[in-house]
């Protein structure tokens, strides 16, 4: 059985050249980048041109692009060193972030006693900037925003270029979780005044256990990881070399080929939204995700009945998908996401799909998705007609 992934904004597998790219430098290039000698400076060179080939993308300094081990870290980092060094007694989020930004939020909260505002999406999933503005104008506490740019499970966009110019006209930091729109969106932040943003290379085709932090200059930032001067001290610890040349190759990839990716995409997506209409009837889409101006590679459904087998059901049947965030999909209640876009005779009797695809997606891997859920809910059908028969 030919087996179909349609989880992409939970990772995506690695490009052909991005393994290449990787052997090579374990190959070839295994110096710490630290050390003085030939071999570390090789190292050091592989790392920089990686970091000004990030810097170039988001129009920035090479200096502001902290490497990392992942998203998580990124995310950590940035929130706990605003409370732990730049003296933030209160932080803006929402109840749409992903978890390791409402967990860093929450442990700064209770270890440090940060006062943390949440703004409630609408049931859209959107943010309205103006209660942003409001909180903004209500306290003169330092204050970290951190309102993520894409959500992962809906797809909703938020504009961080308006959230950035009402950060900076009331003094606040502001932090943007960018790992779902890295390397799919053009991003200039010499433009949006965004402060600190994060990134992880397994969600565009490269590797696992390697990221970034954009952290800007002018906030003055300390890391939390202590230990030697890497990544000018901001983060203790030997870089994960060949993981950096995965992500600068996949990087690479990503935005020459950005528009033609973009594209198919977009065209893999509507057509699902079309086939998934016609075929189920009843099914919903939840937040922005059918709409044009949402993220790309994100659609989430909502089935007209309630199956918490799905996954499973669909994972028997060759078909990799998830009902909800990778984090959260093996958790048996709604993640919080769900909570704030459906409703609650919609939680007891729907079920949540969360599609997710990549360049590689094709409108057969759509077809078999829906022939999968046709004969799932054929079964359920014939399974309730048995048990009012019995
Ligand atoms: N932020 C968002 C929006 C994500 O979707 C994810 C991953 O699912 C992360 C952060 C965490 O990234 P990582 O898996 O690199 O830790």
């Amino acid at each position: 059985m030919d087996k179909i992934y349609l989880d992409n904004a939970a990772t995506t597998p690695l490009s052909e050249e991005v393994i290449d790219a990787m052997v090579g430098i374990m190959k070839t290039n295994f110096g710490n980048p630290s050390s003085t000698h030939s071999f570390g400076q090789e190292a050091k060179i592989l790392l920089e041109n990686v970091r000004r080939q990030i810097a170039d993308y988001l129009h920035v300094t090479p200096a502001e692009i902290i490497f990392t081990s992942c998203g998580t870290e990124s995310n950590n980092m940035i929130i706990k060193s605003c409370v732990e060094h730049l003296g933030i007694e209160r932080i803006i989020s929402s109840p749409l972030e992903h978890k390791c930004v409402s967990e860093s939020i929450l442990e700064m909260k209770n270890r440090k006693g940060v006062e943390v505002n949440y703004i409630r999406p609408d049931e859209k999933g959107d943010i309205d900037l103006s209660k942003l503005e409001e909180l903004l104008k209500a306290s003169d506490k330092k204050t970290l925003v951190s309102l993520m740019h894409a959500n992962n499970e809906i797809g909703n966009i938020m504009d961080i270029k308006k959230a950035a110019e009402i950060c900076k006209a009331h003094n606040a930091l502001f932090h943007s979780d960018t790992v779902q729109t890295m390397a799919h969106m053009d991003l200039d932040f010499s433009d949006v005044a965004v402060d600190f943003a994060s990134c992880s290379a397994h969600k565009f085709h490269g590797p696992k256990g390697v990221g970034f932090a954009f952290i800007r200059k002018s906030t003055g930032l300390k890391g939390i990881i202590t230990g030697g001067p890497q990544e000018r001290s901001l983060r203790a610890g030997t870089e994960n070399v060949a993981g950096i040349a995965g992500l600068g190759k996949a990087l690479e990839l990503s935005l020459d080929n950005m528009e033609v990716y973009a594209g198919h995409i977009q065209e893999i997506k509507d057509y699902a939204i079309e086939r998934l209409s016609m075929d189920i009837p009843g099914i919903k889409f939840n937040g922005r995700s059918a709409q044009k101006n949402s993220l790309y590679t994100v659609l989430s459904a909502l089935l007209p009945y309630k199956n918490p087998l799905i996954g499973l059901q669909l994972d028997m049947k060759g078909i990799a998908i998830s009902q909800g965030s990778a984090c959260s999909s093996g958790a048996s209640k709604p993640s919080m996401v769900m909570m704030m876009v459906l409703s609650e005779d919609e939680m007891d009797s729907c079920t949540p799909l969360r599609i997710s695809f990549s360049h590689l997606t094709t409108k057969e891997d759509i077809d078999a998705l829906v022939n999968a859920l046709k004969e799932i809910s054929d079964d359920l059908v014939i399974e309730k007609t048995n048990a009012e028969h019995r």
